[in-house]
């Protein structure tokens, strides 16, 4: 009997070495670990937004955010084999960096007060407007056009809490976890538009599946700075990242970027913003 409680505690102990050593050892549980070659960094972006944060069918990963977050990291100290993308759906941003699930996030994540009470932000890195993916020969042109139609939105985004304020507190609005699940509506008929970002809209429109489907209703209905978000009260970070971002558009490797991920879909991006600049 009292063999047996030995041999428990002997097994609990050894049940806690495995954890810590899971967890990297050295006290840096919040989205990056390790030290030496084999320290990791997590990061989190969008899996289904192509252009911007893909994750393509043989698990590589594709967009501008992608491009910004590997150059970000190889700033901080990072290769590419050791950055983790993580995907952090729209509703899910602010707790992942409280929780400590990542580092960073550059995931179409638009600066905004309500979310600077809760997260930090570096950039902003891209400036794009809220706009409409609607069918090719849909009638809906305007923002009030929307009002009694069935428009679909992402939780959490700014496009749907724009579009329950401001543009069309009249149309009927199906949030949905991402926008690929919007983008199926449209596609059915079960939604007469969409409303996100342009950037966004534009990379779906080039889809080939979708190719003289769909058009984008070419409004600039909002302002959306693109910013990297980083744990509140974490200003190293911010301060790092800002640096690094202003490397990135002095080298040109964020023009490159924007034309290897925007090119294909012919979006017609701003020029680079100044970082610490919000256009309201
Ligand atoms: N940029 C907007 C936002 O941060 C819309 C895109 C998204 O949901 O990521 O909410």
């Amino acid at each position: 009997m009292k063999l047996r409680k030995v041999s428990a505690a002997a097994a609990t102990a050894l049940v806690l070495t495995l954890t810590a050593t899971a967890c990297g050892g050295d006290g840096d549980s919040e989205g990056g670990s390790g030290s030496g070659g084999g320290k990791k960094i997590k990061i989190g972006i969008k899996y289904d937004q192509p252009g911007l944060g893909l994750k393509e069918p043989d698990g590589s990963f594709s967009g501008f955010d992608v491009d910004v977050a590997t150059y970000v990291a190889k700033e901080l100290g990072y290769k590419p084999d050791q950055i983790e993308f993580v995907e952090t759906k729209s509703a899910d941003r602010e707790n992942a960096l409280a929780r400590g699930d990542v580092k960073l996030i550059a995931a179409t994540y638009s600066i905004t007060d309500e979310r600077k009470a809760k997260v930090d932000f570096a950039g902003p890195y891209l400036l794009a407007h809220q706009d409409l993916l609607v069918k090719t020969d849909s009638d809906i042109t305007e923002a009030t056009d929307l009002n009694g139609k069935d428009l679909c939105s992402v939780t959490g985004s700014t496009s749907a809490q724009n579009v329950k304020n401001d543009f069309a507190p009249k149309a009927n609005l199906k949030e949905t976890g991402g926008y690929s699940e919007c983008l199926a509506g449209l596609q059915s008929g079960s939604v007469d538009a969409l409303t996100t970002d342009d950037s966004i809209l534009a990379g779906y429109a080039a889809q080939q599946q979708y190719k003289g489907k769909f058009k984008l209703a070419g409004l600039k209905l909002s302002n959306e700075n693109y910013g990297i978000g980083v744990k509140k009260g974490d200003t190293e970070t911010v301060n790092k990242v800002n640096a690094a971002l202003e490397k990135m558009v002095k080298d040109g490797a964020w023009e490159k970027a924007v034309k290897d991920n925007f090119g294909p879909a012919n979006y017609k991006n701003e020029p680079a913003p100044k970082i610490g600049t919000i256009v309201k």
